[in-house]
């Protein structure tokens, strides 16, 4: 009980710290390099200590703290009741930040070829799926929900300017006689976002990825993708193949220029489209959940890069601290404005304005996520640590933007 209090006092955004474990090939003593102001970490249950190299000691505090022995279904335990309140109409929003090689891939997507491994669905044995990142368990755990408690019916397609819309009632009437009792509709969407070039990949169409899309505002101030490649997928195994299919071009884009995916931002957009019949009224809600897997956070030497290299770093600086921006100032309206953002409340709640400006306009990628993380949302930011000690460095910079986003 307690414990619920206190998460309710923190707002809608929480910070999940995990530190992966030593890979094999890395097993080998290791020693820091230059001058660190931060010679150790030590990692608490809530809390991560940072050892000063005069032995000074400074304690952050986060939602939770996981460290290299936490499973992939110890991890999703945490983030599964916000993956939840997806289906009751709430906006998700769940990132991974960190510098390369720190698990952000592994923890939202899953140990390579996972996501083919567990496509057996919902029958297939733990051990055989152990590797499943969230991406892949959420969409297991919303199909099973949708299977279970809904009566499936076919809905129209989502129009752009409605995802994103969350709690708030997009069409309130009397039920009709002898329709339908209630219904969901989940689409996919996957963007690639490198360099301000906005990507299609689910667009199967030749010439697809070549396309630049464009952010487009709604009247009430939301945005959207203006011509994605929206894909309805009735089950889950239909959504995995999709997901595997969208970040395969990727991947085949990341060979043949040189790593770009880990310089590059890869959003996953989950559109719920949901109708419930209520005391004889019908109410559709339209929540938007996504899954981004950021660019690699480190620090890349202005002076020594040039020209696309050079280009590259100033777009991910440029784009992450927009991104801290905006997630600093939510995190402070939350804590100060307490709404309550259950989807009956936000009805009457949708003439509020936000007390504090949010940044959103200062990068494309704030702008694409803004419809995730204004009105009505839930926010959970990962970060995500090496344990190497040649990048104590880097890991004390992650840990600094996840404890001013907090
Ligand atoms: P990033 O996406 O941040 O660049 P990755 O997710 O690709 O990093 O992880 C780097 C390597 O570490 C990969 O080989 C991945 O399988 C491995 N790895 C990351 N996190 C874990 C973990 N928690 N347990 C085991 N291996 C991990
Ligand atoms: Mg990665």
């Amino acid at each position: 009980q307690l414990h619920l209090l206190v998460e309710d006092m923190k707002g809608n955004i929480r910070v999940i710290v995990r530190q992966r474990p030593m890979l094999q090939n890395e097993r080998r003593p290791t020693q820091a390099v230059g001058v660190q102001s931060v010679e150790d970490i030590r990692l608490g249950e809530e809390t991560v200590t940072l050892v000063g190299n005069a032995g000074d000691e400074k304690a952050l505090s986060f939602y939770k703290v996981l460290g290299p022995q936490a499973r992939q279904s110890h991890v999703y335990n945490y983030v599964e009741g916000v993956i939840r309140s997806v289906l009751d109409g709430y906006n998700v929003c769940l990132l991974c930040y960190g510098q390369t090689g720190s698990g952000k891939t592994y923890t939202i997507l899953g140990e390579e070829d996972s996501l083919r491994r567990g496509m057996g669905g919902e029958s297939e044995a733990e051990s055989s799926i152990s590797g499943l990142g969230i991406v892949p368990r959420a969409l297991r755990h919303i199909y099973q929900h949708v299977a279970l408690a809904v009566t499936p019916c076919a809905l129209s397609p989502t129009r752009d300017g409605e995802r994103g819309m969350g709690g708030q009632v997009r069409r309130e009437r009397e039920r009709e006689r002898g329709t339908r009792t209630g219904g969901v509709r989940i689409e996919l969407a996957i963007v690639e976002l490198y360099c301000n070039h906005l990507i299609d990949l689910t667009d199967d169409t030749k010439g697809g990825r070549e396309r630049d899309l464009k952010i487009r505002q709604t009247p009430d101030g939301g945005t959207y993708v203006e011509g994605l490649t929206w894909v309805h997928c009735p089950t889950y195994t239909q959504c995995v193949a999709q997901v595997e299919k969208g970040l395969a071009k990727r991947h085949i884009a990341s060979t043949r220029a040189n790593s770009v995916s880990s310089r590059s931002h890869t959003i996953i957009y989950l559109s719920v489209k949901r109708v419930q019949v209520k005391n004889g009224v019908e109410r559709e809600t339209t929540a938007l959940c996504t899954f981004v897997d950021l660019a690699g956070s480190e620090r890349i030497s202005r002076s020594r890069s040039s020209g696309q290299r050079l280009q590259e770093a100033q777009f991910i600086n440029s784009s992450l601290s927009a991104l801290g921006d905006c997630i600093h100032a939510l995190s402070r309206q939350g804590i100060s404005s307490q709404k309550g953002s259950r989807v009956d409340r936000s009805v009457s709640d949708r003439t509020d304005r936000p007390k504090e400006f949010i940044p959103f306009r200062n990068s494309r990628l704030t702008m694409l996520l803004k419809p995730c993380l204004h009105n009505n949302s839930k926010t959970v930011l990962f970060a995500c640590l090496s344990p190497h000690r040649e990048c104590m460095s880097e890991t004390t910079s992650t840990l600094g933007f996840a404890s001013r986003v907090r």
